[in-house]
């Protein structure tokens, strides 16, 4: 029961064991029926969109996060398919704890998304770098997620599968964007990501990172607020909205969670060990004040 395809005769046995499932579960529209995830600091912002997205596409996702009101009031407010668990990802044994918990309340772990994260800058330059704020940082922004891929892969890999996701950011990607703390630490994801893709493989894990760029949550509104001290939020919305470069849109949680749930799901079945700008293609090109295109082209 062979058919030729350009020359390349592929069975249609092989073609409906090794594709139909994934098919099914990227074409019905519901993309993650049956998983389930553990995502961090989604008690609120892109955190938050994102499990609501995933629970619209059929998983169930446990909420980790250092707000235990806030988390518990999300958890309730996305339904029955959502639950939290308190967890501060500085430290290990909540993470740890954190998997465990999903594994005992919801028998597996498919997707795990390390999206907490903190800014904290105290100063623009590098010359006046305090590195008690850069340790608190990369504490929250890179051991945190570091904690959550290692938990995850030790219940990840005896399974063979998985997908495992981190929020990086523009500032990981682009000079001049953010402080020097914040900018090392998305940075450093990105590498992260990277290397550790190169193992996870083996075992048929996938590893992934969204660098999106502003997006209107508690975590900018704060950072803008220390920028622009006095500045009314309506002001400081517009402030935000101006950074964007595509007409027409601006960067929303739902955009990052968007791009999360394509990674997550088997849509992004081999993809591994990729950076997903979310920016509307902001860090790819520089404006030019060139002059007006009459004196250029006479
Ligand atoms: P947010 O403030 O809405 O969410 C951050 C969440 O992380 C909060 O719920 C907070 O309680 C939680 N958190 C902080 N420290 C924690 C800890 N130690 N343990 C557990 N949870 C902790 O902000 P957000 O913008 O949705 O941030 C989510 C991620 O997106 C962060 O990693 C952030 O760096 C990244 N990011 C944000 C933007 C932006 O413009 N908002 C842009 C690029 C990347």
């Amino acid at each position: 029961c062979d058919f030729p395809i350009k020359n390349v005769s592929i069975s249609k046995a092989v073609v409906a064991a090794g594709s139909f499932n994934r098919r099914f579960s990227t074409e019905t529209g519901r993309k993650l029926e049956g998983k389930v995830a553990l995502i961090t600091g989604a008690a609120s912002g892109i955190g938050k969109e994102t499990a609501a997205k995933f629970i619209s596409n059929g998983a169930r996702v446990v909420i980790a996060d250092i707000q235990h009101q806030l988390g518990q009031e999300t958890a309730k407010q996305l339904g029955h398919n959502a639950s939290f668990i308190a967890c501060d990802v500085t430290k290990e044994s909540d993470v740890s704890n954190a998997v465990d918990f999903t594994i005992s309340e919801c028998n597996q772990l498919d997707i795990m998304y390390n999206n907490a994260g903190m800014i904290c800058e105290t100063s623009p330059s590098v010359a006046d770098l305090d590195f008690e704020v850069f340790n608190k940082v990369m504490g929250v922004n890179v051991r945190g997620a570091l904690a959550g891929i290692k938990h995850s892969s030790r219940v990840m890999i005896p399974r063979r599968s998985g997908s495992i996701l981190c929020t990086s950011s523009v500032t990981g990607v682009m000079g001049g964007l953010a402080g020097p703390s914040y900018s090392v630490s998305k940075s450093a994801i990105i590498g992260i990501v990277r290397s550790v893709a190169a193992e996870l493989c083996s075992y048929g894990i996938r590893i992934n990172c969204i660098s999106p760029s502003a997006v209107l949550t508690p975590l900018l509104m704060e950072e803008l607020h220390r920028i622009y001290p006095g500045v009314e939020d309506p002001q400081l919305v517009k402030i935000t909205q101006n950074t964007g470069a595509l007409l027409g849109a601006n960067c929303e949680a739902i955009d990052v969670a968007n791009a999360a749930l394509y990674l997550a799901s088997d849509d992004a079945k081999y993809v591994s060990g990729h950076n997903l700008v979310v920016d509307g293609g902001f860090t790819t090109f520089k404006t030019l004040s060139l002059p007006a295109p009459d004196i250029l082209f006479v």
